[in-house]
């Protein structure tokens, strides 16, 4: 089994539940986050038989692709139901408005909205590659999923993302870097599946990063995109709460220096290769 990608990796959510330093419900959306998590690994699953046929179908994509931009952004309306999300609340639909505060205060349908076009930009710009899949696959977002879910990620066919538990995380859709890191993994999944574990896994990971960040650094201001020398190389920015200590999820300048909290624990990311680990696999 192929564990899918998330945002926070399990390793932190762990931490969280063996160090026993945050508050008591805190912890509990930790581990359901961990449990619900590891359940929405078979989704994945389902969605490879029909990526692979899809693979099959594709054609090279060349110079006068023609884009099919074509976002939706659904109220997951707290369901943990990932089989069968509820498309019953459409939030915002291509071309249509944005939503007020008055109608969903945390604006994270904008943010998706947003997030979902600047990586589809990207990608169409410098690749002339239309949607994840290459074919114009139309970008289905669902936020509020589950309660207090501490994650975000790509399911295979559509992103989904949690509202956080607002002690560890703040919520998930205002990183361009995290929504293009997250998307892109479906791109690898379309164009050289590489299998989530060990290094294959690693490799799948560092290009979702590289990938990610690069949408930032043009996304952010596509007319005075970032320099290398300018950019922060910080993925997930900001997605730690005021209370805990740290500037990232990742630092791909200085692996290893990301956060460093009682919490959580400390950034395990090897800077070297010296420090390189042989993972084992976990149950
Ligand atoms: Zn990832």
């Amino acid at each position: 089994m192929s564990p899918i990608c998330c945002v926070v990796p399990e390793y932190i959510l762990r931490a969280v539940v063996e160090k026993g330093e945050a508050p008591e419900h805190i912890i509990s959306a930790c581990q359901s986050t961990i449990d619900n998590t590891r359940r929405l690994q078979d989704a994945r699953i389902q969605h490879g038989q029909s990526i692979v046929s899809a693979q099959q179908q594709q054609t090279a994509q060349a110079a006068g692709a023609v884009r099919h931009l074509k976002r939706t952004i659904y109220n997951a309306q707290n369901s943990w139901d990932s089989d069968d999300l509820p498309r019953d609340k459409v939030m915002i639909k291509e071309g249509g408005v944005l939503i007020s505060k008055e109608e969903d205060s945390s604006q994270d349908a904008n943010e998706c909205y947003v997030g979902f076009k600047k990586t589809y930009d990207f990608y169409f710009e410098f690749f002339k590659r239309d949607s994840v899949n290459g074919r114009g696959l139309k970008l289905d977002g669902f936020v509020h999923y589950g309660q207090r879910y501490a994650n975000a990620f790509w399911d295979g066919r559509e992103m989904i993302f949690g509202d956080g538990d607002g002690h560890i995380f703040n919520g998930f859709t205002d990183e361009l870097d995290v929504i293009a890191h997250e998307l892109t993994h479906g791109v690898v999944q379309y164009t050289s599946p590489l299998e989530y574990k060990f290094q294959s896994g690693a490799l799948n990971e560092s290009i979702a990063d590289v990938f990610g960040i690069m949408v930032k650094q043009w996304g952010t201001d596509p007319e005075h995109p970032q320099t290398v020398d300018q950019a922060s190389w910080l993925i997930g920015e900001g997605i730690w709460a005021k209370n805990i200590k740290g500037k990232a999820l990742r630092d791909m300048k200085n692996p290893g220096t990301a956060y460093d909290d009682a919490t959580v624990g400390k950034d395990p990311q090897p800077a070297h290769w010296n420090d390189f680990k042989k993972l084992e696999l976990s149950d």
